[in-house]
């Protein structure tokens, strides 16, 4: 039986607490970077047991604003890999630097560190580590690299939010590491970011984030000469309000409690099609904690008459949501003709990316709805079997 309603891939997962706290600030007299955002800063670094943190309108602000206090621009390259999302690459083309493309591990599909040393030159100057749907990159191989080849690990920690890497927290140590809270994110604001790692390094990307100005308006409202500000270098518009802070604080409060439903689902899935040869479900290392961003499982086009696209259709027909991340940043129109990429530059992300579906996963998901999503997935597979 199809369901009635349509199950949408990853509503935000929003309660009164969140509206009773952005009503608040609306009536607070202060509704853009100010109090709430200080508070959420030192409390998601105390979450993650960061150094300090960075509260941002993006987690591509955080991305791009650490690649310019890192002072890396024309003439420098940073490797990236090229399954995941355009944001982590269009920086550094933002930044005027080169964008140097790698492909993927088969499992985890996050950055191949033997890839990543074959394409250090004596311009790359930072790695872009992606933790692809909350799956941690290899960080050992990718540090070993960065200290002998005296590089920058910028994380895109997007999905990462929660997730830990042989015990330890993803976004905790000296950085940067950026995270997002976009509509779909594990924790949203809506529209937000926030940059971890050494605070030395987060007062200067501040500067940065608020146009080059020495000091944010709320602390100038507090000090004699409140007009006052000093431009030190033409910086960004990338801070995030108290409206966006007052989401934050809430969501923060209830992420442990969001992650232990994310984590029955994924149980649930996992028993589910533990025994179907059409399907591979995620990969996982014994030495990660998953954030769980995502659940993608990938197709067996030797067990299917379908493909891909053909899947999502027949799951759309039974009202269930899907997406697919990513499409390689290397067969994008723009890259491919900038940097003359041919698709097989990168065999194992094209090898994987067709076969990539990820399914409804969020805390708002009940069993049934778990239940439907896995019908409709076995009935899929079952009826378009080879
Ligand atoms: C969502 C996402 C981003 C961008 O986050 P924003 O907060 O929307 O800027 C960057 N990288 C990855 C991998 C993402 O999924």
């Amino acid at each position: 039986m199809p369901r009635d309603e349509f199950l949408p891939f990853s509503p935000p997962c929003l309660g009164d607490e969140e509206i009773a706290e952005v009503a608040d600030c609306l009536r607070s007299g202060w509704i853009t970077t100010g109090p709430r955002t200080a508070r959420f800063e030192s409390e998601f670094a105390r979450y993650l047991g960061a150094p300090a943190a960075l509260g941002l309108n993006s987690c591509t602000a955080g991305l791009h604003t650490a690649l310019v206090a890192l002072g890396i621009g024309p003439g420098d390259e940073v490797i990236a890999p090229t399954l995941t999302f355009a944001s982590t690459v269009n920086v550094i083309e933002h930044a005027g630097a080169r964008p140097v493309l790698v492909d993927v591990e088969p499992d985890t599909m996050n950055l191949d560190p033997e890839r990543v040393a074959a394409a250090v030159t004596d311009q790359t100057r930072a790695v872009m580590v992606v933790h692809l749907g909350g799956h941690p990159a290899d960080m050992d191989p990718l540090r070993e690299i960065a200290a002998a080849e005296d590089l920058v690990l910028i994380q895109d920690a997007a999905h990462a939010l929660p997730a830990a890497y042989k015990g330890e927290r993803i976004g905790s140590g000296p950085g940067p590491a950026s995270f997002s809270f976009y509509a779909t994110k594990n924790l949203t604001t809506a529209e937000g970011g926030m940059l971890t790692g050494d605070p030395e390094f987060l007062d200067r990307a501040r500067i940065i984030s608020r146009h080059g100005m020495s000091g944010d308006a709320w602390r100038r409202d507090r000090q004699e000469r409140s007009w006052s500000y000093a431009v030190v270098q033409p910086g960004f518009k990338y801070n995030m309000t108290d409206v966006q802070a007052a989401m934050g604080l809430k969501q923060l409060e209830k992420l442990d409690r969001m992650q232990r439903r994310r984590r029955e689902i994924v149980a649930l899935y996992d028993a589910a099609f533990a025994g179907c040869d059409a399907l591979e479900t995620p990969a996982r290392r014994p030495e990660v904690e998953h954030a769980w961003h995502l659940y993608a499982v990938r197709l067996n086009p030797d067990a299917l008459r379908i493909d891909r696209d053909r899947f999502i259709a027949e799951l759309e027909d039974r009202r269930i949501g899907t997406s697919v991340h990513f499409i390689p940043v290397h067969i994008q129109p723009y890259y491919r003709d900038r940097y003359g990429f041919a698709p097989q530059d990168m065999p194992v992300a094209m090898e994987q990316w067709p076969r990539l579906i990820s399914l409804p996963l969020h805390p708002g998901l009940s069993d049934a709805d778990a239940a439907d999503v896995i019908e409709a997935v076995t009935e899929v597979a079952a009826s378009h079997r080879r």
